[in-house]
Protein backbone atom coordinates (compact mmCIF):
# COMPACT_ATOMS: atom_id res chain seq x y z
CA UNK A 1 0.00 0.00 0.00
CA UNK A 2 1.33 3.25 -0.54
CA UNK A 3 -0.29 7.25 -0.42
CA UNK A 4 1.48 8.51 -3.15
CA UNK A 5 -0.15 7.87 -6.40
CA UNK A 6 -1.46 10.99 -7.08
CA UNK A 7 -0.01 14.61 -8.13
CA UNK A 8 3.12 14.57 -7.33
CA UNK A 9 5.17 17.74 -5.61
CA UNK A 10 8.67 17.49 -6.41
CA UNK A 11 9.98 19.71 -3.70
CA UNK A 12 13.92 19.96 -4.49
CA UNK A 13 15.64 22.94 -5.14
CA UNK A 14 15.71 22.39 -8.76
CA UNK A 15 14.62 21.49 -11.52
CA UNK A 16 11.32 22.71 -9.55
CA UNK A 17 7.46 22.28 -11.04
CA UNK A 18 7.13 22.53 -14.03
CA UNK A 19 3.78 23.97 -14.54
CA UNK A 20 1.31 22.66 -17.12
CA UNK A 21 1.31 26.09 -19.21
CA UNK A 22 4.96 25.75 -19.36
CA UNK A 23 4.96 22.82 -20.20
CA UNK A 24 1.88 23.10 -22.87
CA UNK A 25 3.68 25.86 -24.12
CA UNK A 26 7.12 23.33 -24.87
CA UNK A 27 4.42 20.72 -26.82
CA UNK A 28 4.88 21.67 -30.54
CA UNK A 29 6.00 20.73 -33.35
CA UNK A 30 9.78 22.07 -34.17
CA UNK A 31 9.22 25.55 -35.45
CA UNK A 32 11.32 27.53 -37.87
CA UNK A 33 14.70 28.50 -36.32
CA UNK A 34 15.36 30.78 -39.86
CA UNK A 35 11.84 33.33 -39.35
CA UNK A 36 8.54 34.28 -38.36
CA UNK A 37 7.55 33.88 -34.63
CA UNK A 38 10.51 32.45 -32.72
CA UNK A 39 12.23 35.46 -33.69
CA UNK A 40 9.36 37.25 -31.99
CA UNK A 41 9.33 35.41 -29.30
CA UNK A 42 13.12 35.34 -28.31
CA UNK A 43 13.25 39.28 -28.90
CA UNK A 44 10.43 39.15 -26.36
CA UNK A 45 12.47 37.45 -23.64
CA UNK A 46 14.69 39.92 -23.68
CA UNK A 47 13.05 42.63 -21.60
CA UNK A 48 11.10 40.17 -19.84
CA UNK A 49 14.12 38.35 -18.11
CA UNK A 50 15.98 42.16 -17.11
CA UNK A 51 12.52 43.03 -15.60
CA UNK A 52 12.77 39.80 -13.21
CA UNK A 53 16.54 40.19 -12.57
CA UNK A 54 15.69 44.57 -12.13
CA UNK A 55 18.14 45.48 -14.81
CA UNK A 56 18.23 48.00 -17.71
CA UNK A 57 21.35 46.92 -18.69
CA UNK A 58 22.55 43.85 -20.97
CA UNK A 59 21.71 39.68 -20.66
CA UNK A 60 23.14 37.28 -22.54
CA UNK A 61 21.43 33.80 -22.96
CA UNK A 62 23.21 30.16 -23.28
CA UNK A 63 21.75 26.58 -23.71
CA UNK A 64 23.91 25.85 -19.96
CA UNK A 65 22.51 25.06 -17.12
CA UNK A 66 24.05 27.41 -13.86
CA UNK A 67 27.60 25.89 -14.60
CA UNK A 68 27.31 26.98 -17.80
CA UNK A 69 25.95 30.66 -16.68
CA UNK A 70 29.15 30.49 -13.93
CA UNK A 71 31.71 29.83 -16.82
CA UNK A 72 30.09 32.72 -19.02
CA UNK A 73 30.68 35.19 -16.53
CA UNK A 74 34.05 34.59 -15.35
CA UNK A 75 35.46 34.33 -19.23
CA UNK A 76 34.05 37.15 -20.03
CA UNK A 77 35.17 39.36 -17.04
CA UNK A 78 38.60 38.24 -15.94
CA UNK A 79 42.01 37.61 -17.68
CA UNK A 80 44.53 34.73 -16.41
CA UNK A 81 46.37 35.67 -13.37
CA UNK A 82 43.43 38.21 -12.07
CA UNK A 83 42.72 38.18 -8.53
CA UNK A 84 39.11 37.02 -7.32
CA UNK A 85 37.79 37.04 -3.95
CA UNK A 86 34.98 34.62 -3.45
CA UNK A 87 32.78 34.86 -0.13
CA UNK A 88 31.76 31.39 0.47
CA UNK A 89 28.58 30.24 2.41
CA UNK A 90 28.20 26.95 1.57
CA UNK A 91 29.30 24.19 -1.54
CA UNK A 92 27.94 26.47 -4.41
CA UNK A 93 30.56 29.14 -3.74
CA UNK A 94 33.15 26.76 -3.23
CA UNK A 95 32.18 25.64 -6.26
CA UNK A 96 32.40 28.49 -8.68
CA UNK A 97 35.79 29.84 -7.01
CA UNK A 98 36.80 26.12 -7.89
CA UNK A 99 36.19 26.96 -11.66
CA UNK A 100 37.64 30.53 -11.38
CA UNK A 101 40.61 28.66 -9.91
CA UNK A 102 40.64 26.40 -12.75
CA UNK A 103 40.24 29.20 -15.23
CA UNK A 104 43.57 30.88 -14.05
CA UNK A 105 42.05 32.87 -11.75
CA UNK A 106 43.94 33.75 -8.45
CA UNK A 107 41.43 32.95 -6.32
CA UNK A 108 41.54 34.06 -2.19
CA UNK A 109 38.28 32.24 -0.85
CA UNK A 110 36.44 34.26 2.66
CA UNK A 111 34.83 31.02 4.18
CA UNK A 112 31.88 31.46 6.03
CA UNK A 113 31.30 28.04 7.18
CA UNK A 114 28.39 26.15 6.38
CA UNK A 115 25.54 27.86 8.69
CA UNK A 116 26.59 31.65 8.54
CA UNK A 117 26.06 34.64 6.15
CA UNK A 118 28.29 36.68 5.01
CA UNK A 119 29.99 38.92 7.31
CA UNK A 120 30.64 42.17 5.91
CA UNK A 121 33.48 43.41 8.50
CA UNK A 122 35.32 40.58 6.88
CA UNK A 123 34.92 41.76 3.90
CA UNK A 124 35.70 44.94 4.68
CA UNK A 125 38.76 44.26 6.39
CA UNK A 126 40.38 41.82 3.40
CA UNK A 127 39.48 44.99 0.79
CA UNK A 128 40.98 47.38 2.90
CA UNK A 129 43.77 45.15 3.16
CA UNK A 130 44.55 45.19 -0.65
CA UNK A 131 45.94 48.62 -0.97
CA UNK A 132 47.17 47.86 -4.47
CA UNK A 133 43.32 47.16 -5.41
CA UNK A 134 44.12 44.15 -7.47
CA UNK A 135 41.43 42.37 -6.42
CA UNK A 136 39.40 42.51 -9.95
CA UNK A 137 35.88 40.88 -9.32
CA UNK A 138 34.26 39.86 -5.55
CA UNK A 139 31.97 36.43 -6.27
CA UNK A 140 29.11 36.58 -4.19
CA UNK A 141 26.08 33.31 -4.15
CA UNK A 142 23.01 34.99 -3.03
CA UNK A 143 21.43 32.26 -1.89
CA UNK A 144 23.89 28.60 -1.17
CA UNK A 145 21.04 26.35 -2.25
CA UNK A 146 23.31 23.93 0.17
CA UNK A 147 22.94 25.61 3.04
CA UNK A 148 19.94 27.91 2.27
CA UNK A 149 21.37 31.19 4.04
CA UNK A 150 20.76 34.32 2.29
CA UNK A 151 23.26 36.78 1.86
CA UNK A 152 23.15 40.66 1.93
CA UNK A 153 24.32 41.12 -1.69
CA UNK A 154 23.51 45.32 -1.45
CA UNK A 155 25.36 44.92 1.57
CA UNK A 156 28.39 43.66 -0.21
CA UNK A 157 28.23 46.52 -2.73
CA UNK A 158 27.98 49.16 -0.04
CA UNK A 159 31.25 47.59 1.53
CA UNK A 160 33.01 47.30 -1.69
CA UNK A 161 31.78 51.44 -2.18
CA UNK A 162 32.73 52.31 1.72
CA UNK A 163 36.41 51.11 0.95
CA UNK A 164 36.84 53.26 -2.58
CA UNK A 165 37.12 49.38 -3.88
CA UNK A 166 36.61 49.35 -7.95
CA UNK A 167 35.82 45.27 -8.01
CA UNK A 168 33.31 44.42 -10.26
CA UNK A 169 30.59 42.42 -8.42
CA UNK A 170 29.81 39.09 -9.73
CA UNK A 171 26.36 37.47 -7.68
CA UNK A 172 25.41 33.56 -8.41
CA UNK A 173 21.21 34.13 -7.98
CA UNK A 174 20.72 30.50 -10.01
CA UNK A 175 18.47 29.36 -6.85
CA UNK A 176 16.61 32.25 -5.74
CA UNK A 177 15.95 34.77 -8.88
CA UNK A 178 12.07 35.18 -9.13
CA UNK A 179 11.82 34.09 -5.80
CA UNK A 180 14.06 36.25 -3.49
CA UNK A 181 14.07 39.58 -4.14
CA UNK A 182 17.01 41.24 -6.63
CA UNK A 183 17.24 44.60 -7.83
CA UNK A 184 20.76 44.45 -10.11
CA UNK A 185 20.82 48.31 -10.81
CA UNK A 186 19.61 49.56 -7.88
CA UNK A 187 21.99 47.23 -5.43
CA UNK A 188 25.22 47.95 -7.99
CA UNK A 189 25.63 44.22 -9.33
CA UNK A 190 27.79 43.89 -12.43
CA UNK A 191 26.82 39.79 -13.09
CA UNK A 192 23.77 38.34 -12.37
CA UNK A 193 23.95 34.44 -13.12
CA UNK A 194 20.89 32.28 -13.46
CA UNK A 195 19.36 29.23 -14.86
CA UNK A 196 15.66 28.54 -16.48
CA UNK A 197 15.07 25.87 -13.80
CA UNK A 198 14.63 27.09 -10.29
CA UNK A 199 13.15 30.11 -9.45
CA UNK A 200 12.28 30.85 -13.62
CA UNK A 201 10.06 27.34 -13.90
CA UNK A 202 11.18 25.67 -17.01
CA UNK A 203 13.24 22.76 -17.59
CA UNK A 204 16.88 22.82 -17.07
CA UNK A 205 18.88 24.04 -19.92
CA UNK A 206 18.80 28.10 -20.17
CA UNK A 207 21.38 29.62 -18.28
CA UNK A 208 21.65 33.88 -18.17
CA UNK A 209 24.05 36.44 -17.40
CA UNK A 210 22.22 39.71 -16.83
CA UNK A 211 25.90 42.43 -16.61
CA UNK A 212 26.19 46.19 -16.31
CA UNK A 213 28.25 48.75 -18.47
CA UNK A 214 30.83 48.46 -16.54
CA UNK A 215 31.54 44.47 -16.85
CA UNK A 216 31.35 44.66 -20.27
CA UNK A 217 33.91 47.26 -20.11
CA UNK A 218 36.15 44.47 -18.83
CA UNK A 219 35.24 42.33 -21.36
CA UNK A 220 37.07 44.33 -23.47
CA UNK A 221 40.22 43.40 -21.70
CA UNK A 222 39.42 39.62 -20.67
CA UNK A 223 41.64 37.19 -22.40
CA UNK A 224 39.49 34.03 -20.89
CA UNK A 225 36.86 34.78 -23.36
CA UNK A 226 35.94 31.71 -26.33
CA UNK A 227 33.48 32.69 -28.49
CA UNK A 228 31.01 30.15 -27.70
CA UNK A 229 30.83 32.04 -24.32
CA UNK A 230 31.40 35.12 -25.79
CA UNK A 231 28.15 37.52 -24.41
CA UNK A 232 28.83 40.36 -26.91
CA UNK A 233 27.18 38.69 -30.12
CA UNK A 234 24.54 37.12 -27.87
CA UNK A 235 23.75 40.84 -26.00
CA UNK A 236 22.65 42.57 -29.36
CA UNK A 237 22.90 40.25 -32.47
CA UNK A 238 23.08 41.36 -36.04
CA UNK A 239 21.27 37.99 -37.07
CA UNK A 240 19.17 35.86 -35.16
CA UNK A 241 21.99 32.67 -35.03
CA UNK A 242 24.25 35.10 -32.70
CA UNK A 243 21.20 35.11 -29.70
CA UNK A 244 22.67 31.31 -29.15
CA UNK A 245 26.18 30.72 -31.11
CA UNK A 246 24.06 28.04 -33.41
CA UNK A 247 20.36 26.85 -32.95
CA UNK A 248 18.17 27.91 -31.11
CA UNK A 249 16.77 25.92 -27.89
CA UNK A 250 13.58 26.26 -29.57
CA UNK A 251 11.22 24.75 -26.80
CA UNK A 252 12.64 26.30 -24.43
CA UNK A 253 12.57 29.66 -25.61
CA UNK A 254 8.15 29.13 -25.97
CA UNK A 255 8.59 27.67 -22.10
CA UNK A 256 9.91 30.56 -20.37
CA UNK A 257 8.10 32.74 -22.56
CA UNK A 258 4.88 30.97 -20.80
CA UNK A 259 6.81 31.12 -17.48
CA UNK A 260 7.54 34.87 -17.80
CA UNK A 261 4.18 35.49 -18.71
CA UNK A 262 3.26 33.74 -15.56
CA UNK A 263 5.53 36.03 -13.25
CA UNK A 264 4.92 38.98 -14.93
CA UNK A 265 1.05 38.67 -14.88
CA UNK A 266 1.78 38.40 -11.01
CA UNK A 267 4.20 40.64 -10.65
CA UNK A 268 7.63 40.43 -9.95
CA UNK A 269 7.00 42.02 -6.10
CA UNK A 270 4.14 39.81 -5.36
CA UNK A 271 6.38 36.58 -6.58
CA UNK A 272 8.49 37.84 -3.92
CA UNK A 273 5.91 38.63 -1.51
CA UNK A 274 4.20 34.72 -2.19
CA UNK A 275 7.76 33.04 -1.43
CA UNK A 276 8.06 35.34 1.52
CA UNK A 277 5.05 34.50 2.82
CA UNK A 278 4.94 30.67 1.89
CA UNK A 279 8.50 30.78 3.61
CA UNK A 280 7.86 32.08 7.29
CA UNK A 281 4.47 29.29 7.60
CA UNK A 282 7.19 26.72 6.70
CA UNK A 283 9.68 27.82 9.18
CA UNK A 284 6.48 28.36 11.67
CA UNK A 285 5.92 24.31 11.20
CA UNK A 286 9.90 23.42 11.64
CA UNK A 287 10.00 25.83 14.96
CA UNK A 288 7.00 23.73 16.24
CA UNK A 289 8.67 20.62 15.32
CA UNK A 290 12.14 21.42 16.75
CA UNK A 291 10.69 22.29 19.79
CA UNK A 292 10.16 18.78 20.46
CA UNK A 293 12.98 17.04 18.95
CA UNK A 294 15.97 16.86 16.90
CA UNK A 295 14.99 19.10 13.95
CA UNK A 296 16.27 22.77 13.03
CA UNK A 297 16.81 25.15 10.20
CA UNK A 298 20.29 24.75 9.26
CA UNK A 299 20.26 29.03 9.29
CA UNK A 300 18.86 30.16 12.32
CA UNK A 301 18.20 33.49 11.81
CA UNK A 302 15.65 33.72 9.91
CA UNK A 303 16.80 37.28 7.84
CA UNK A 304 19.55 35.18 6.16
CA UNK A 305 17.24 32.34 5.28
CA UNK A 306 15.81 31.84 1.43
CA UNK A 307 12.47 32.19 0.80
CA UNK A 308 13.00 29.95 -2.38
CA UNK A 309 14.98 26.37 -0.38
CA UNK A 310 14.94 25.37 3.62
CA UNK A 311 18.09 23.17 4.36
CA UNK A 312 17.32 21.23 7.45
CA UNK A 313 18.85 19.49 10.03
CA UNK A 314 17.38 16.51 11.72
CA UNK A 315 20.29 14.35 12.77
CA UNK A 316 21.78 10.82 11.29
CA UNK A 317 19.92 8.65 9.57
CA UNK A 318 16.36 10.38 9.72
CA UNK A 319 17.02 12.87 6.88
CA UNK A 320 17.45 9.39 4.49
CA UNK A 321 14.53 8.27 6.27
CA UNK A 322 12.72 10.78 6.17
CA UNK A 323 13.19 11.87 2.35
CA UNK A 324 12.34 7.97 1.46
CA UNK A 325 9.46 7.63 3.25
CA UNK A 326 7.60 11.33 1.73
CA UNK A 327 8.57 10.02 -1.59
CA UNK A 328 7.20 6.43 -1.41
CA UNK A 329 4.62 6.91 0.84
CA UNK A 330 3.31 10.80 0.20
CA UNK A 331 4.16 11.89 -3.16
CA UNK A 332 6.80 14.78 -2.23
CA UNK A 333 10.70 14.01 -3.26
CA UNK A 334 12.51 16.43 -0.80
CA UNK A 335 16.27 17.97 -1.33
CA UNK A 336 19.01 15.78 -0.06
CA UNK A 337 21.56 17.14 1.89
CA UNK A 338 24.30 18.78 -0.44
CA UNK A 339 27.84 19.41 0.97
CA UNK A 340 27.03 18.91 4.03
CA UNK A 341 28.94 15.76 4.56
CA UNK A 342 31.07 15.48 7.81
CA UNK A 343 33.42 12.15 9.28
CA UNK A 344 30.21 10.96 11.38
CA UNK A 345 28.13 11.65 8.01
CA UNK A 346 29.65 11.31 4.77
CA UNK A 347 26.50 10.89 3.28
CA UNK A 348 24.62 13.85 5.18
CA UNK A 349 22.07 11.06 6.00
CA UNK A 350 21.01 14.18 9.00
CA UNK A 351 20.12 16.59 6.09
CA UNK A 352 17.54 17.07 4.15
CA UNK A 353 15.84 20.47 1.78
CA UNK A 354 12.82 21.81 0.76
CA UNK A 355 12.65 23.23 -2.32
CA UNK A 356 9.60 26.15 -2.55
CA UNK A 357 10.39 27.89 -5.47
CA UNK A 358 8.83 28.74 -7.92
CA UNK A 359 5.41 27.52 -8.96
CA UNK A 360 4.70 26.56 -5.31
CA UNK A 361 1.14 27.86 -3.37
CA UNK A 362 0.04 27.55 0.20
CA UNK A 363 -2.13 23.87 -0.88
CA UNK A 364 1.14 22.51 -1.72
CA UNK A 365 3.22 24.00 0.84
CA UNK A 366 0.47 23.14 3.56
CA UNK A 367 0.81 18.94 1.68
CA UNK A 368 4.30 19.26 1.91
CA UNK A 369 4.17 19.97 5.39
CA UNK A 370 2.02 17.86 6.16
CA UNK A 371 3.80 14.82 4.53
CA UNK A 372 6.44 15.56 6.31
CA UNK A 373 4.69 15.12 9.68
CA UNK A 374 3.29 12.05 9.05
CA UNK A 375 7.24 10.76 7.88
CA UNK A 376 8.37 11.52 11.37
CA UNK A 377 5.92 9.49 12.81
CA UNK A 378 6.66 6.71 10.43
CA UNK A 379 10.32 6.71 11.01
CA UNK A 380 9.84 7.53 14.29
CA UNK A 381 11.60 10.82 15.00
CA UNK A 382 10.08 12.94 17.96
CA UNK A 383 8.56 16.39 17.24
CA UNK A 384 6.86 19.05 18.77
CA UNK A 385 3.15 19.36 18.34
CA UNK A 386 1.59 22.23 16.56
CA UNK A 387 3.96 22.79 13.14
CA UNK A 388 0.62 22.14 11.05
CA UNK A 389 -1.62 24.92 12.71
CA UNK A 390 1.70 27.10 13.41
CA UNK A 391 2.12 26.93 9.48
CA UNK A 392 -1.56 27.55 8.61
CA UNK A 393 -1.72 30.22 10.85
CA UNK A 394 1.03 32.07 9.29
CA UNK A 395 -0.80 31.37 5.87
CA UNK A 396 -4.05 32.87 7.45
CA UNK A 397 -2.52 36.48 8.42
CA UNK A 398 -2.10 39.05 5.61
C1 LIG B 1 21.50 25.05 -8.90
C2 LIG B 1 22.60 25.97 -8.54
C3 LIG B 1 23.80 26.01 -9.26
C4 LIG B 1 24.13 25.05 -10.35
O1 LIG B 1 23.22 25.04 -11.37
P1 LIG B 1 23.24 23.83 -12.40
O2 LIG B 1 22.09 24.17 -13.28
O3 LIG B 1 23.04 22.58 -11.61
O4 LIG B 1 24.52 23.84 -13.11
C5 LIG B 1 24.74 26.93 -8.90
N1 LIG B 1 24.55 27.78 -7.89
C6 LIG B 1 23.42 27.76 -7.16
C7 LIG B 1 23.25 28.72 -6.03
C8 LIG B 1 22.41 26.85 -7.46
O5 LIG B 1 21.29 26.83 -6.74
Amino acid sequence: MTLANGTHYLAIPGPSVAPEAVLRAMHRAAPNIYTGELHDVTHSLVPDLKRVARTDQHVAMYIANGHGAWEAALVNTLSRGDRVLVLATGRFGEGWGEMAATLGAEVQVLDFGRRNPVDLAQVEEVLRQDKGQDIKAVLAVQVDTATSVRNDIKGVRATLDEVGHPALLLVDSIACLGCDPMEMDAWGVDVVCTGSQKGLMTPPGLGFVFFSDKADRARESANMVTPYWDWRPRKRPEIYYQFFCGTAPTHHIYGLRAALDMIHDEGIEAVWARHNHLARALWAAVEAWGAGGPLEANIADPASRSTAVTALRIGKPHGKALRDWTETQAGVTLGIGLGMATDEDPNSEGFFRIGHMGHVNAQMLMGCLGSIEAGLTAVGVPFGPGGLSAAAKVLGQP
